[in-house]
């Protein structure tokens, strides 16, 4: 058992940790602010290769695993700039597409992808389906060579940056006339696709989306894989890496809120010469939640070292407990952070209430805390299904 990077996933550390301070939460906030999105460092992650870690080198990519993205995502949260499009583009679409797409599709998606000139995000979500994905009401339609698809889907992020949307839809089975899922790479101008932005209680550079399928119409190849029985498959080989990365994000956001913090009490004096982090009401708070981001980051490396191992059964316990650890320490790290702030930590020039909404909703999204607990509950502890 080892709990050492290799000297490469140490150079990518550092190096990422470089790239994300230059920008820092400072240029995230702004941008946020101002309904701009963070293009420029999105760029240049590209440029650096960090985007496409997790790509076979033939399409362009670092032929590393969800270790190295993890890496990415962590490191750049850590640094004040937690993008939510990684978990998004390059953990779950490239994946879906490189282990499930045809080659023509990997070769399509995959490079753009890899160096950051392209970003495809994800639609599951449906108003009325909600966590349960078995009640999707989007169904695609076979008509001649083409589908067409009709449907709602909400909260969809990054939609508006992106070249494409992989919808997950319904379709009908000929053989046993049920409905089986299939994933569609529908571009984001397809004639019969509109949005529209949620206003949403987060301070960040990515929007949600409510989006209208209204008889949108794609060539056969945009359905992903070579038949329809690629689509389950490829449903589920995107939540390993969902759940790996956004649980990296959260523990990174976690580590740079306890670390403004630190820095704000070991100087921070109100009682004579002593500093307010000497006093154990603020400093034991900061150091319990200093523990469970710890504990966070050991489940994420345990599930992404499985999953790269292509131990995908075990990755999903270990991915999932990761997510609901890393989601928990997230939350509870920023709001610590707040409180030992004091009337500084609710200024935007502090930076840490700004995450406050973004922590609160990594407890909500990808998925819930509540449905991993169904998860474990199930899976772990061998209860009967509860839903
Ligand atoms: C910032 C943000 C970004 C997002 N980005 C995307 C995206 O890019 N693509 C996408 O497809 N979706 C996205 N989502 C949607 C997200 O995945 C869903 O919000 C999430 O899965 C929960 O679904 P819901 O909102 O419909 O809640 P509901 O399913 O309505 O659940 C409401 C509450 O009830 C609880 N609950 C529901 N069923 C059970 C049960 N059986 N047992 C116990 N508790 C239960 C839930 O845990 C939750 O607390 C995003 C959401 C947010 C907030």
């Amino acid at each position: 058992m080892t709990f050492d990077l290799t000297p490469e996933q140490d150079q990518l550390r550092d190096a990422v940790r470089a790239l994300g301070r230059r920008y820092g939460h400072g240029y995230f906030v702004e941008k946020a602010k101002a309904g701009e999105h963070t293009t420029e460092l999105w760029a240049e992650a590209g440029r650096l290769g960090y985007l496409g870690v997790n790509i076979p080198t033939e399409y362009g990519g670092g032929g590393g695993g969800i270790t190295e993205l993890a890496i990415v995502c962590e490191e750049l949260a850590a640094a004040g700039c937690p993008l939510l499009l990684l978990v998004v583009s390059p953990a779950i679409a490239a994946t879906v597409i490189n282990r499930h797409g045809t080659e023509e599709q990997r070769k399509r998606h995959l490079p753009g992808l890899a160096d950051g000139s392209q970003k495809i995000v994800f639609a599951i979500t449906e108003p009325e389906a909600g966590s349960n994905f078995h009640r999707l009401g989007t169904v695609a339609r076979r008509d001649g060579d083409d589908w067409v698809l009709n449907g709602r889907k909400c909260y969809i992020s990054g939609v508006d940056e992106a070249g494409h949307v992989l919808v997950v839809a319904r379709t009908e089975d000929s053989s046993t006339g049920k409905l089986k899922p299939a994933l569609f790479l529908v571009p984001t101008d397809a004639a019969g696709l509109t949005r529209s932005k949620l206003d949403m209680e987060i301070v960040s550079p990515e929007n949600q989306f409510l989006l209208y399928l209204d008889d949108v119409r794609v060539p056969a190849d945009a359905l992903l894989g070579e038949s329809l029985d690629a689509g389950l498959p490829a449903l589920f080989a995107g939540l390993n890496p969902e759940r790996i990365t956004v649980a990296a994000m959260g523990a990174g956001t976690g580590r740079y809120a306890i670390e403004r913090a630190s820095e704000y009490t070991a100087t921070r004096k109100v009682w004579g010469g002593r500093t307010i982090g000497t006093h154990q009401g603020v400093s034991h708070p900061l150091a319990h939640a200093a523990v469970q981001v710890e504990l966070a980051r050991l489940m994420i490396q345990k599930a992404a070292t499985l999953y790269d191992a292509g131990r995908d059964l075990e990755a999903g316990v270990s991915g999932n407990m990761a997510k609901y650890a890393a989601g928990e320490a997230a939350a509870l790290a920023v709001d610590t952070a707040v409180q030992v702030l004091g009337g500084a930590g609710m200024t935007t020039e502090y930076g840490v209430a700004t995450l406050l909404g973004a922590v609160r909703a990594g407890r909500i999204a990808p998925v819930s805390r509540e449905m991993i607990l169904n998860f474990v509950a199930q899976h772990v502890l061998g209860q009967d299904k509860s839903y």
